[in-house]
C-alpha cells in the first residue's frame, strides 16, 4: 500500500523537492506532506484513509467544495465532444459573455492557463499600450512567478523568504519598483519620481498571499486617484478574490474600478484556468487585433472552461456570498475567543469566504511587517496538532484560509472543538523538528 511517506521518499528522487510547486512539501511547517486520494465536499482523504476537514480548496478555486456533482457532471458530459481544438468554441464566447456581465469593468477579455499566465500578459499589455516600461507592486502580494513580478511576493515566496529568485535578470526586476502594502504616502512618493515611466500597478485589492490583509478604507481608491494623475493602468490582481468576496470580485466590494483585472482559481473550477481583461480599448492592443503578443495552445480549452463556467453559473444562482461572510466571520470571532480563553495570543480576521489566524499580540494586520512578526513556531505546533486530529489547515503562516459552500455550520462547529483541543495543550513559543518527531508526546 502505497502511503504518503513513501510516496514523498519516491517524489523526492524524480520531482524537485517532491512537489510541483513548493508550498506543498510542508517546508514552511516541517514534517511530511500528505498525499491525497480523493475530495468531496469539505473533505480530503489521503492515501494513508485518513480523512480531513479541508481548509486550502486546492488553494481558493473550490468555493463550492470538493467534487461538485453538478460541475462534475457537467465536465464528465463534456469530455465526450474532445479534449480541446486549438479552434473557437462557443464556451469561450459564453465565459466571456458571463464575465463581462458580473464584472462591468472588464469589456473584453482573453483566456490563459493559470494565475501567473494572466499577471504576466496583463503586465506585457499595460506595457504595449502605455509604452512605459515601470510596474509597481507591493511587499508581500503575490502575482505569479513571472519574472518581473517575482520580488517582494508573498505565498511560498514569504514562507521561503526569498525576495528575489536566482535566474530572473536585475534588468527585469530593475523595472519593478516595490512599496509596502496599505501604505498610500510611499505610492505618493515613488509616483513624484517615477510617475511618468510608471506603465501600471499592480495589487491584490485584498493581500490573501500574506495570509490575510484588507485594504484600509480608501487604500484603493486613492491608488486609483493616483494612476488617473499620471495616466498609468490600475491592474487589479483578483486570481484569489474574484468570485470569492463576491460575483463581482473585491473591485465590486470596495467599488474600485481597475483598468484591467487578473482573474484565476475559481473561474476554473478547479482545472487550471486563468484570464485577464479590462477596458475594450486597452484589450484591442492584443494580437490579432493589435501588436502585443499574446498566445495559448490550450487557452480557453473547453473542459477547463465548462468546469469554470459551471462553478460561476452556480455560484450566480445560488448567491452564497452573503452566508459565507457571515460563516466566515463568525468563525474567526470564536477563534479568538478561544486565544483569550487559552491565554495564546492570536489575532484572527475575516474578508468573504477567507479568513487568517495570526498568533501575534498585536490587535491589527495590516502589511507585510505585522504578519512577518507572528510566532511562526507557535503556527506550526497549531498546524500539526490540527492535521493529527483531522483538519487540513495550509501548511503555511503566510498562507490565506478558505471555506466552501460545503462547510456547514456543523463542519465549523467540529473545527472550533478541534482548536480548543489544540489550545488546551497548548503552544510553546518555540518549536522545531525534533519536536515534531516526538510529536505524539506534544498532541
Ligand atoms: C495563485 C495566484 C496567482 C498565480 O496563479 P497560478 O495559477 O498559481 O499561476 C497570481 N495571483 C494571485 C493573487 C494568486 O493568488
Amino acid at each position: 500500500m502505497p502511503n504518503s511517506t513513501n510516496l514523498f521518499a519516491r517524489a523526492q528522487t524524480v520531482i524537485p523537492g517532491g512537489v510541483n510547486s513548493p508550498v506543498r512539501a510542508f517546508k514552511g511547517v516541517g514534517g511530511t506532506p500528505i498525499f491525497i486520494h480523493k475530495g468531496n465536499g469539505p473533505h480530503l482523504f489521503d492515501v494513508n484513509g485518513n480523512q480531513y476537514i479541508d481548509y486550502v480548496g486546492s488553494w481558493g478555486p473550490l468555493i463550492l467544495g470538493h467534487a461538485h456533482p453538478v460541475v462534475i457532471e457537467a465536465i464528465q458530459e463534456a469530455i465526450h465532444r474532445g479534449l480541446g481544438f486549438g479552434a473557437p468554441t462557443e464556451i469561450e464566447v459564453e465565459m466571456a459573455e458571463f464575465i463581462t456581465k458580473v464584472m462591468p469593468s472588464i469589456e473584453q477579455i482573453r483566456m490563459v492557463n493559470s494565475g501567473t499566465e494572466a499577471g504576466q500578459s496583463a503586465i506585457r499589455l499595460a506595457r504595449g499600450y502605455t509604452q512605459r516600461n515601470k510596474i509597481l507592486k507591493f511587499n508581500g502580494c503575490y502575482h505569479g512567478h513571472s519574472d518581473s513580478l517575482l520580488m517582494k511576493g508573498g505565498s511560498g515566496l514569504l514562507t521561503f523568504g526569498i525576495p528575489d529568485s536566482p535566474g530572473v535578470p536585475e534588468e527585469f526586476v530593475r523595472q519593478t519598483l516595490i512599496a509596502p502594502f496599505n501604505d498610500i504616502e510611499a505610492v505618493r512618493t515613488i509616483f513624484k519620481e517615477f510617475g511618468h515611466e510608471i506603465a501600471g500597478v499592480i495589487v491584490e485589492p485584498i493581500a490573501a498571499n500574506m495570509n490575510c490583509v484588507l485594504p484600509l478604507p480608501s487604500f484603493l481608491s486613492q491608488l486609483r486617484a493616483i494612476c488617473d494623475r499620471y495616466q498609468s493602468l490600475l491592474i487589479f490582481d483578483e486570481v484569489i478574490t474574484g468570485f470569492r468576496v463576491g460575483l463581482g470580485g473585491a473591485q465590486a466590494l470596495y467599488e474600485v474600478t481597475p483598468d484591467l483585472t487578473c482573474l484565476g482559481k475559481i473561474i476554473g473550477g478547479g482545472l487550471p484556468v486563468g484570464a485577464f481583461g479590462g477596458r475594450r480599448e486597452i484589450m484591442e492592443f492584443l494580437s490579432p487585433k493589435g501588436p502585443v503578443y499574446q498566445a495559448g495552445t490550450l487557452s480557453g480549452n473547453p473542459i477547463a472552461l465548462t468546469a469554470g463556467l459551471t462553478t460561476l453559473k452556480l455560484l450566480k444562482q445560488l448567491n452564497p456570498y452573503e452566508e459565507l461572510a457571515e460563516k466566515t466571520l463568525e468563525f474567526t470571532q470564536e477563534l479568538k475567543v478561544l486565544g483569550e480563553l487559552y491565554g495564546i495570543p492570536l489575532f484572527a480576521q475575516s474578508v468573504g469566504s477567507l479568513f487568517g489566524i495570526y498568533f501575534t499580540e498585536r490587535d491589527s494586520i495590516t502589511c507585510y511587517e505585522h504578519v512577518a512578526d507572528c510566532n511562526i513556531d507557535q503556527f506550526k505546533q497549531f498546524f500539526h496538532g490540527m492535521l493529527q486530529k483531522g483538519i487540513y489547515l495550509a501548511p503555511s503562516a503566510f498562507e490565506v484560509g478558505f471555506i466552501s459552500t460545503a462547510h456547514t455550520n456543523s463542519i465549523l462547529d467540529s473545527t472550533l472543538e478541534t482548536v480548543e483541543r489544540v489550545f488546551k495543550i497548548g503552544l510553546k513559543k518555540n518549536f522545531s523538528e525534533l519536536d515534531l518527531l516526538t510529536r505524539n508526546n506534544i498532541f
